[in-house]
């Protein structure tokens, strides 16, 4: 089974979506207010049987799970597919065998020693060497992480690989060379500063190349690999575990140079997650290592947003996570090197998850309405009721108790009817309910999976005839109702060559995309090919405005029954029949 469909067969749009927003019941569905856009009346609405969601509002969007998560983490469909596999618990395919990585690592190995070469001793490296003493950065720490700096020739380190006997092929696997339209090769960092990257084992499995001029993007780091899943690794932890077992904590910074300046100072439990949230996966092999957490992070108010996302989801369940407070405009990197002796300060004084929870949300609501006490009770109430720490947890809920201005015993039964509501709408679902003290992640039942069929049939025939682009302008991404077969049709729109289709998916899309190659067809000739494809085309979009005029029409019969204002999503059927009349009526002129 692929991760794809092992992913697909468990997902659960409600537990998904839930992570995000709080769901209400609604009929046979949920709403909630829209995770994508702010708006005071839930506008979003999701279908649990279909397995999928929709915006009625500002958004007017909607797709299935993976979808969901793409948008919400700003992720690609492999990153968002890991996402969603990593909290199913379920393993990626195991890496290839050791003998496969072996020419790999060597690869990385060869061009770190060839990129802190150029660094240290030629004339272009003059610039690169005076930003880093204009950072603080001592040669020896330079030497002890590798650093270095990628030539501005477009195939300085192609070159010097080559001499050695690596082939491109070795190359592109390792994410060190980039492949254009036309199918040439050339080196994929030019003029940049480069981190090389390290698993636990000490093995270079990629780089992270900060740029020196004011080009873009700021930092570029080696593409997905069979070596390389930045979802799994943290920098530095290869000199750092030591220091963070001994101290039995953890200080989690964003940036290469924050981690730096930390160990150039002595402060060897530091590790930096390079610029992303961390993933379950990056938290488990934390608390392996050490019974305590600092979040060094992003002050500014969307890195406050990004910790208190990760807060919710990657940290739950752990108490011991603290957030330090770093002075307004200064990153780590910053301070330390300004002010060494402050440092162990400022992480002694971080403040605990629950207290940033208790900081940061009651402010946003309005709490001399009973519509702001109802939010805040159901954003933070699940929040209070994850610390793990029994006499911690019920000095929490006397504290949200006392700004709500209800007694504790009144907190207690909302939060307990909140929490009923959410598992009465997933069981009805089918899914198994799960009691009060089990932990929220249990697996969930196998929904009813099954490939779609015309969605594979149209994409299998487009993929085999290239022929066939002309009958595919009719087609629109939303057509396609699955995510995996919504992007393999975006990628093939941009590419059409199945050579070069590969070389633009990550690993879980072109398996999927082999799956669809690899369909068996009754031979067929040209215009055979044409006129299946146009049915199948008419079929998509038929089918397409349908479900969405379904999803409207339940909408509209649940904002009617609870009094809420229709106008929105009548709006929103109308236009929706008028574009269904419009298809018919071209049909009937073209005589289909
Ligand atoms: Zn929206």
């Amino acid at each position: 089974m692929s991760l794809l469909d092992d992913v697909k067969s468990r997902l659960d749009i409600v537990e998904v979506v839930s992570g995000y927003t709080s769901l209400t019941p609604a009929g046979r569905n949920l709403k909630a207010r829209c995770p994508f856009h702010s708006e005071r009346t839930p506008s979003f609405v999701v279908f649990p049987e279909r397995g999928s969601w929709r915006c009625f509002g500002a958004c007017a969007e909607g797709g299935d799970a993976i979808r969901f998560v793409m948008k919400a983490e700003n992720q690609n469909f492999a990153e968002a597919l890991r996402t969603l596999a990593d909290r199913l618990g379920i393993q990626a395919p195991s890496r290839r065998a050791q003998e496969a990585m072996n020419p790999l690592l060597r690869a990385n190995e060869e061009v770190a020693k060839f990129y802190h070469k150029h660094l240290v001793d030629s004339e272009e490296g003059a610039d690169a060497r005076a930003y880093l003493e204009k950072r603080g950065v001592s040669t020896e720490t330079a030497s002890a992480f590798g650093l270095g700096l990628s030539p501005t020739g477009w195939e300085d380190m192609k070159n010097h690989l080559a001499g050695q006997g690596f082939t491109d092929a070795q190359m592109l696997q390792a994410g060190l060379l980039h492949r254009s339209e036309e199918g040439r090769t050339r080196d994929l960092f030019h003029g940049r500063l480069m981190f090389p990257i390290k698993d636990d084992g000490g093995h270079i499995v990629g780089f992270g190349g900060r740029e020196l001029d004011g080009g873009q993007p700021k930092y570029l780091n080696t593409p997905q690999s069979p070596l390389f899943d930045k979802s799994t690794i943290l920098w530095g932890m290869d000199v750092a575990s030591e220091g963070i077992r001994l101290k039995d904590e953890a200080v989690i910074v964003e940036g290469y140079m924050d981690a730096l300046m930390a160990h150039q100072h002595g402060f060897t439990n530091v590790v930096a997650s390079m610029g992303t949230a961390l993933t379950n996966q990056q938290v488990e092999h934390l608390t392996r290592l050490a019974k305590s957490y600092v979040l060094a992070l992003d002050a500014d108010a969307a890195g406050q947003e990004a910790t208190l996302r990760s807060l919710k989801s990657s940290w739950k369940g752990v108490d011991n996570v603290r957030i330090a407070l770093l002075p307004i405009g200064k990153d780590p990197d910053d301070l330390i090197r300004q002010a060494p002796d402050r440092w162990p300060d400022v992480i002694a004084s971080a403040e605990s998850k629950i207290d940033f929870f208790f900081r940061l949300l009651p402010p946003r609501y309005d709490l001399t309405t009973t519509e702001g006490q109802r939010t805040l009770t159901e954003e933070l109430g699940p929040l209070v009721l994850d610390v793990q720490d029994s006499t911690e947890q019920d000095r929490h809920l006397e504290r949200l108790g006392e700004l709500l201005g209800v007694n504790r015993h009144t907190l207690e039964e909302v939060l307990q009817r909140q929490r009923q509501s959410v598992l009465r709408a997933a069981t009805a679902k089918g899914q198994r309910q799960r009691g009060p003290d089990e932990p929220p992640k249990v697996q969930v039942a196998a929904a009813a999976f099954k490939q779609d069929q015309l969605e594979a049939y149209s994409l299998a025939l487009l993929l085999r005839d290239p022929e066939l682009k002309e009958v595919a302008e009719a087609l629109q991404p939303e057509f396609f109702h699955e995510s995996e077969n919504r992007e393999v049709y975006l990628k093939w729109a941009e590419c059409s060559i199945i050579e070069e289709l590969r070389e633009l998916m990550d690993t879980p899309l072109r398996e999927h995309l082999e799956t669809l190659v690899d369909r068996e067809f009754p031979s067929m000739d040209q215009k055979e090919r044409t006129e299946a494809l146009a049915h199948c085309v008419r079929r998509l979009e038929e089918r397409h405005l349908r479900e969405v005029r379904t999803q409207i029409a339940t909408a509209l019969s649940q904002a009617i029954e609870e009094g809420d204002d229709p106008s929105q999503v009548i709006e929103e059927l109308r236009k929706q029949d008028e574009r269904l009349r419009e298809i018919h009526s071209t049909r009937v002129r073209r005589g289909f």
